[in-house]
């Protein structure tokens, strides 16, 4: 038995997950405890800036107070109705969603994942119901470079090797077109195309942010070919971008808005789609469902998250910082840097294949106290919750700059 009242070590709790948890992660061997706004703590209690914010899930940093508070007390009153009953929760989290982004309806889940798969449910319902696609025959064009999740489905259509070997048979329905190429998506929509599904950023590709125009091009061909824009806005939405949506900065609006990660500021697995009556209106009793979706939980948390967002200016944080952090490492003059890049606090720094792999550059980030993750073997992300500060970001540059001036 192992007695969880013993002091450990941060070796000795490395081992326990080693021995007895599955390998699919290779994480930074730090092991956090605690955690507060943009630090975390580990069991030695040796303090790191977070530049990763757990792939964008807490934007409104670590425990903020207030999404904590109403976590506690809807836990104090009911947590789980199934959708089977109503909650007084639910309706109010719906009519708030739409308050802020405009969209008419909206359908929650619980991960990033299933958002995905339910938007991809829907865009094939409405190609058979209303563009009147064959049925059995719809198709989603996708894009190079993608990440949608880890589904059977959402692996399907990754570009990946390691996603998908050994994971075969895959979902049909899916045609692959490069990244950030509008004129791709045109070539490749047929009589039966129902929907493009695309990430106005590619944050696990490795910061990719596409050509300018790029969004405004896919909108019109969209509409002018009438195929559903689907935006996977999981790790770009909610504030990352210094905008609520990174589409907001070519002024686009998708047919259908997939959100996750930072809509529970990080307390709770809370995802959803958006969109207007004409897609979400098509599901009917039965169709799709979820126990915990949309549970009173989730959606006190998603309240306080969202409400956090907005009334204490993130967005506005995320905007300026972000040019600041991404200006500042632009100037290090480093022979390791072949790019620096991003959109808000959503930023990239592209090493050069010589540099041997962004991991070495990470681990002697977290030996001076900053925490960020290799993304695709050549690129560092910086992503810290959207409310740091000037001084935070100068400390992290004091630190960032000798590493990636180091042999
Ligand atoms: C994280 C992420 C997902 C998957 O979300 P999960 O909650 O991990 O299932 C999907 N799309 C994008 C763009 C993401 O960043």
């Amino acid at each position: 038995m192992v007695d969880a009242t013993v002091v450990r070590t941060s070796q000795e709790y490395i081992d326990l997950e080693d021995r007895y948890g599955a390998h699919n992660y290779h994480p930074l061997d730090v092991v956090i405890e605690e955690a507060d706004g943009v630090w975390v703590t580990d069991v030695e209690g040796r303090r790191y800036l977070d530049c990763l914010s757990a792939y964008s899930a807490v934007n409104q940093g670590h425990c903020h107070p207030r999404i904590r508070q109403a976590l506690i007390d809807q836990s104090y009153k009911v947590t789980l109705t199934s959708r089977a009953f109503r909650s007084d929760q639910l309706g109010l989290f719906y009519k708030q969603v739409h308050d802020l982004t405009g969209y008419e309806r909206v359908l929650p889940m619980n991960s990033g994942a299933e958002a995905v798969e339910t938007a991809l449910k829907a865009a094939r319902k409405w190609g058979y119901e209303v563009k009147g696609v064959p049925d059995g025959q719809a198709e989603i064009i996708v894009c190079g470079g993608n990440f949608h999740g880890r589904t059977t489905t959402t692996i399907s259509f990754s570009s990946e090797p390691a996603y998908r070997r050994h994971f075969g048979p895959f979902t049909p329905g899916f045609t692959l077109i490069p990244y950030g190429d509008a004129q791709a998506l045109e070539a490749a929509i047929t009589p039966n195309t129902v929907a493009f599904l695309v990430e106005p950023v590619q944050g696990e590709a490795g910061v990719v942010v596409p050509p300018p125009g790029y969004l405004r091009s896919v909108r019109q061909i969209c509409t002018e070919h009438r195929i559903l824009m689907l935006a996977d806005e999981i790790q770009t939405g909610l504030g990352r971008t210094g905008r609520l949506f990174a589409c907001d900065h070519e002024d686009v609006r998708p047919d259908v808005m997939i959100i996750g990660k930072a809509l529970s500021g990080g307390f709770y697995p809370v995802s959803a789609v958006l969109s207007d009556d004409d897609v979400l209106g098509l599901f009917r009793p039965g169709d799709h469902g979820s126990t915990f979706g949309g549970n009173p939980l989730a959606a006190a948390v998603a309240r306080a998250a969202l409400a956090v967002l907005v009334e204490e200016d993130m967005i506005a944080n995320a905007a300026a910082m972000g040019e600041y952090f991404q200006d500042q490492l632009a100037e290090i003059n480093s022979p390791h840097i072949k790019e620096v890049r991003g959109r808000g606090l959503l930023i990239g720094v592209e090493l050069k294949h010589e540099a041997g792999g962004a991991r070495r550059f990470a681990e002697a980030l977290r030996d001076r106290g900053i925490l960020c993750k290799e993304t695709h073997q050549h690129v560092l992300r910086f992503a810290p919750p959207l409310v740091i500060t000037r001084e935070e970001i100068d400390w992290a540059l004091e630190r960032i700059r000798p590493v990636l001036l180091m042999e």
